[in-house]
C-alpha cells in the first residue's frame, strides 16, 4: 500500500508541475506577443506595467485553481462484495471540503441512498497524520484542516444488489456506477480527475467510457465529474465481439458472461440500428462508442459515449429473443441524442444532491421508445405488422390504465421520482400512469399530424434535428416544454395546441383522426379478464381505401 501511495504523490506533484509549465509558457507566449505589440505601439510604460500586473495575477490565480483529484480503486478481494477507494487530493486551497455521495445517477429518476454503502472513511494527510472528518449528514462528510495540503481519503464501498444502477463485485466480476463509488467535492464538479484501477490479475479487460491514459495501464481521466459520472466501468473476464465501424467510427460490444450466441449477425444487427438511428439525426457526435453487456439481468442505462445493458446472448438465437434484444439496445442507444444531448432544460448540469425534476420525461423516454420502434423497422427487422404490434401493447396498457383519467403525461414525467419508473409505486398508484405507454402514442399523433400538415414533406425526424442542431450544438443546453411545442409548430407549419393537450391534459385520446392521417385505423374489442370485470384489446390495421396522401404517409413512415 505505502509504495503505490508515495507513487501517487510523486506522480500528482508531477503532474502539478508539468500543468504549472504549460501555464507559465503559455502566459510567456501571451507575454512575449504583448512586449511585441508594446514595442511596435511604443505607447509608452504604462501599458508594460499592466501587462506584468495581469500576468502575476493570472498566473497567481491559476496557481490557486488547480487542485489535483486522483481517485485509486482496489478490488483485491472482491469475493468479499467489496472495494477499496483512495481520493488523492493535493494543492486544496480551502482549510475544508465537503465530499459528498450523489443521490442519483442519470437515467435513473429515482433516489438512491449510495451513501449508505460507504464504511470506514478516513482521512490522512501526507505525513500519514489523521485529519478530522465530520459526517454532517446522510451523504456529505467535512474534512478539516487540509488547507495547502497534499492528502488522502479512503473509504470502502460494500455492494450488495446486482442491479443496472448499481455498483456489484464478485469473484469474477466488477461493475462500478461511478455515482456509488467516486465521491465528489460539493461546488467543484467542474474538477478534472484521473481514475486508476487495481484488481485481479485473473481479469483480462476494462470497459468504460473514460479516457485512457496513454502509457499508464488501467489509468483514465475524464473533464470533470459530469464526464466521470456518465462512464460506468465493468472489469472482469470480459469478451469482447467483433466491433464495426459507421460513418468511421468505432462502435464496440464489450460484455461479461454473454453466453452462446451468433455474434456476427448479432454485431451485423446492431449496425443497422447505429446505422438507423445516425439516419434520423444526420450525425455522429462521439469519438468512439461502447455497448458494455453486465450480465443477466434487466434494464439498461444511456450514456453519451456507451451504455450499460443487462444482456444475456444466450436466447438469442430465437428470433423472438433477438428481436426483442434489438429492441432493447436500440432504446438505450437512440438515448444518446434523445436525453442525452437533445434534453430538457432541467436535465444538466445535474445536481446530483437531489431529484431532478423536469416535466419533460414523456419526451425523453416516450419519444425514445417511440424512436426504438421505428428504427427495428426502418432497419429492416421488424415488419409493418410488428411495428403496429407494439403500439397495440402500448394502447392496451395505457387505455386499460384508470390513472389515465387522473394524471397528464407532463405529472407523470415530474412525479416519477415518487411513482416509480412505471408509474406504479407512489401513495395513489391507480392514479398515476406510464409515460413508456402514453409517450410512444403521443409520439406518434405528433408525427402523423406533422406528415399531414406538410404534405407528408416533414415528419418528427425534422423536429429531432431542429433540437439536436439548435439546442444543443448552437446553443449547448436543454430546452423547454414551450421551445418543444414551437419546434414541433415551426416543422408542422400549424398551431399543434389541441395535441398538446394529450401532454399537458387527461382528455381522451382521438386515435381515429390521428391514425387516419396515415391510413390507419383503430379496432377495439372487449375481452373478459379474471383481474378486471373487462378489458379491451386494441389493433392497429390499415384503412382500405387510403387516399394518395394517406398511401404516401404510411409508406414514408415505415420506411418503405
Ligand atoms: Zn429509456
Amino acid at each position: 500500500m505505502n509504495a503505490p501511495l508515495k507513487f501517487l504523490f510523486l506522480r500528482n506533484s508531477l503532474q502539478y508541475i508539468s500543468i504549472q509549465e504549460k501555464i507559465s509558457s503559455f502566459f510567456l507566449r501571451t507575454y512575449k506577443k504583448h512586449i511585441q505589440k508594446y514595442l511596435s505601439l511604443k505607447t509608452g510604460k504604462l501599458f508594460f506595467i499592466f501587462v506584468l500586473i495581469s500576468f502575476s495575477t493570472i498566473a497567481a490565480f491559476s496557481q490557486k485553481e488547480t487542485p489535483l483529484l486522483h481517485y485509486a480503486v482496489s478490488i483485491l478481494e472482491p469475493a468479499g462484495h467489496t472495494l477499496d477507494v483512495e481520493l488523492h487530493c493535493s494543492n486544496w486551497e480551502h482549510d475544508t471540503l465537503h465530499l459528498k455521495m450523489p443521490k442519483w445517477m442519470p437515467g435513473y429518476y429515482q433516489i438512491i441512498d449510495y451513501a449508505n454503502s460507504v464504511e470506514n472513511l478516513m482521512v490522512k494527510d501526507d505525513k500519514r497524520k489523521s485529519l478530522p472528518v465530520e459526517k454532517i449528514n446522510g451523504n456529505t462528510w467535512v474534512i478539516s484542516g487540509v488547507k495547502n495540503k497534499s492528502f488522502i481519503v479512503k473509504y470502502t464501498i460494500r455492494t450488495e444488489e446486482q442491479f443496472v444502477a448499481n455498483s456489484y463485485v464478485d469473484r469474477a466480476h466488477a461493475y462500478l456506477i461511478p455515482e456509488n463509488t467516486f465521491l465528489y467535492i460539493e461546488d467543484h464538479l467542474n474538477l478534472p480527475v484521473s481514475v486508476s484501477l487495481l484488481f485481479n490479475t485473473e481479469w483480462n479487460m476494462i470497459a468504460t467510457g473514460l479516457d485512457p491514459v496513454v502509457g499508464k495501464p488501467n489509468e483514465y481521466t475524464a473533464a470533470d465529474f459530469d464526464v466521470l459520472y456518465d462512464c460506468p466501468i465493468l472489469i472482469g473476464n470480459l469478451q469482447e465481439l467483433p466491433s464495426f465501424q459507421v460513418k468511421g467510427i468505432e462502435h464496440q460490444f464489450i460484455g461479461y458472461n454473454m453466453g452462446d450466441f451468433d455474434q456476427i449477425l448479432f454485431m451485423a444487427n446492431l449496425k443497422k440500428i447505429v446505422e438507423t438511428a445516425e439516419g434520423i439525426i444526420g450525425d455522429i457526435p462521439y469519438k468512439q462508442y461502447t455497448f458494455i453487456g453486465i450480465g443477466p439481468g434487466r434494464g439498461g442505462i444511456e450514456h453519451l459515449n456507451n451504455t450499460t445493458l443487462s444482456f444475456d446472448g444466450s436466447g438469442l438465437n430465437k428470433p423472438e429473443t433477438m428481436n426483442k434484444m434489438m429492441n432493447f439496445i436500440a432504446h438505450e442507444y437512440f438515448h444518446h441524442y434523445n436525453v442525452k444531448r437533445i434534453r430538457p432544460f432541467e436535465l444538466g448540469p445535474f445536481d446530483y444532491d437531489k431529484a431532478n425534476r423536469t416535466n419533460l420525461l414523456w419526451f425523453s423516454e416516450g419519444l425514445t421508445v417511440y424512436y426504438e420502434y421505428l428504427i427495428v423497422k426502418r432497419a429492416g427487422l421488424a415488419d409493418a405488422a410488428t411495428l403496429f404490434s407494439f403500439f397495440d401493447g402500448n394502447l392496451d396498457a395505457f387505455e386499460n390504465d384508470p390513472g389515465r383519467f387522473y394524471q397528464s403525461l407532463q405529472q407523470a414525467s415530474y412525479n416519477t421520482w415518487s411513482d416509480g419508473p412505471f408509474g406504479t409505486e407512489g401513495s395513489e398508484p391507480g392514479k398515476s400512469i406510464s409515460y413508456y405507454d402514453k409517450g410512444p402514442l403521443v409520439g406518434m399523433l405528433l408525427d402523423f399530424e406533422i406528415r399531414n400538415a406538410t404534405q407528408n414533406k416533414y415528419s418528427f425526424d425534422a423536429v429531432m434535428q431542429m433540437l439536436y442542431l439548435k439546442y444543443y450544438k448552437q446553443q449547448h443546453r436543454g430546452f423547454t416544454e414551450a421551445e418543444l411545442q414551437t419546434a414541433c409548430e415551426q416543422v408542422a407549419g400549424i398551431s399543434l395546441a389541441s395535441t398538446f393537450e394529450y401532454v399537458y391534459t387527461t382528455k381522451e385520446i382521438d386515435y381515429t383522426k390521428y391514425l387516419a392521417f396515415a391510413g390507419l385505423k383503430i379496432e377495439k374489442q372487449d375481452i373478459e379478464s379474471n383481474e378486471k370485470a373487462a378489458s379491451q384489446k386494441f389493433m392497429i390495421t390499415r384503412l382500405e381505401n387510403p387516399t394518395p396522401l394517406q398511401a404516401a404517409i404510411l409508406k414514408s413512415w415505415l420506411g418503405e
